[in-house]
């Protein structure tokens, strides 16, 4: 029954997939089929909520857009796959070693085996010549047991150091993929992953938890005037500025092409307004000199959405406000932090 139902929604977000490609006319890739299946199959509230952005727009979606979007959200990142393959690694040596440790363990089993049959032997006779026979076989033995005892040590401290490297690669690799390599502050897996882990500790401690969205203001035009190189220097500028600008627990991130998201702990929607706000006028108090030419780029500003977290709600509904919060900056003429309580205020 319960397969029966499980096929019948895979084949209706299937169809509901297709439709979409068609009516957006992209092209009908593997990739697009993957995208839109996910998005309807709603196994992906981050994919659907930049595509509901895109809907928002009313202009479509184009081929390198959705292109974008299958990158960001469905293409298993190298970074995983490195991942996986340090995982299989250690999983092999731990099997390894324990081969090991278990050869060495009946090897031990066999050498106390051989004392005892000694033992009883030597109870019953007191040969002379046997018992230097017996002696030095014993010996013999015992040497054998100290080397093998030797080499499983150095196979140990060999896979022991192995081990370290692997966990070093595998600690390079996470934080590569929570990285963004253009600003080099964190990247929306890493805001996704805070933001549900602060969520759960927000709900446990009854203590607030604040997330503002920021996004450029007119950074399409920054680019067409400056250049999209400029503008990526800018892009890193605007990041490491606002990460100086939280400290402790906050968590600064990359949400998107020239969005941050950032999460604010423990705080109040008063006191992340506040934050906000600092970090409104540290961006566009910037004056933004070239260099080597002296050129004068005008200033950069920055128009953010706070929303506090409800207890209970999904994280996307939180992400929801804080985006509408961000939208009604925008529309008040930008450069400016708006609140989601002020929305309600201003609906009322
Ligand atoms: P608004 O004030 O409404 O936000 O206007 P906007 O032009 O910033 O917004 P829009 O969404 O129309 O355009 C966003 C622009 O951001 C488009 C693109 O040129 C730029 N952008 C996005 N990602 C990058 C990037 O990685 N590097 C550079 N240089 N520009 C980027
Ligand atoms: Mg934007
Ligand atoms: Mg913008």
């Amino acid at each position: 029954m319960r397969d029966a139902e499980e096929r019948q929604a895979i084949s209706r977000f299937a169809e509901q997939a297709l439709a979409t490609i068609e009516s957006l006319a992209l092209p009908p890739t593997p990739e697009n089929f993957t995208l839109w299946f996910m998005h309807h199959a709603g196994s992906h509230p981050a994919l659907s909520q930049a595509i509901r952005r895109f809907e928002e727009r009313q202009a479509g979606l184009t081929a390198d857009e959705a292109a974008t979007l299958h990158r960001s959200f469905c293409a298993p990142s190298d970074h995983l796959s490195e991942v996986h393959a340090v995982g299989e690694r250690v999983g092999e040596l731990v099997d390894e070693v324990s081969r090991r440790l278990g050869a060495a363990s009946s090897q031990t089993r066999d050498y106390s085996e051989r004392l005892s049959t000694f033992g009883s032997g030597l109870s019953g006779t007191i040969d002379q010549g046997e018992l230097f026979a017996m002696v030095r076989e014993l010996e013999q033995q015992t040497e054998l047991m100290g080397e093998r005892v030797r080499n499983l040590q150095d196979e140990l401290n060999q896979s022991s150091n192995e081990i370290q490297n692997l966990k070093g690669d595998l600690a390079n690799a996470r934080r590569a993929a929570s990285t963004d390599p253009l600003t080099g502050i964190g990247n929306r897996k890493l805001f996704d992953e805070t933001i549900v882990r602060e969520a759960k500790e927000a709900v446990a401690s009854g203590e607030p938890l604040a997330l503002l969205v920021a996004d450029i203001d007119h950074f399409k035009a920054f680019n067409d005037t400056h250049g999209h190189q400029i503008g990526d220097v800018v892009l890193k500028l605007v990041a490491n500025r606002l990460k100086r600008s939280v400290k402790g627990r906050d968590t600064v991130a990359r949400y998107g092409g020239e969005e941050f998201a950032v999460l604010l702990p423990r705080t109040t929607l008063r006191d992340a307004a506040e934050v906000a706000d600092h970090l409104r006028g540290e961006i566009a108090k910037s004056r933004l000199v070239m260099r080597n030419r002296g050129q004068e780029l005008g200033k950069v500003t920055l128009s953010i959405g706070v929303a506090l977290y409800r207890p209970g709600e999904t994280i996307e509904t939180c992400f929801q406000r804080a985006d509408q919060a961000l939208y009604a900056a925008k529309r008040a003429g930008r450069n400016r932090v708006m609140v989601e309580d002020a929305l309600d205020s201003a609906a009322a």
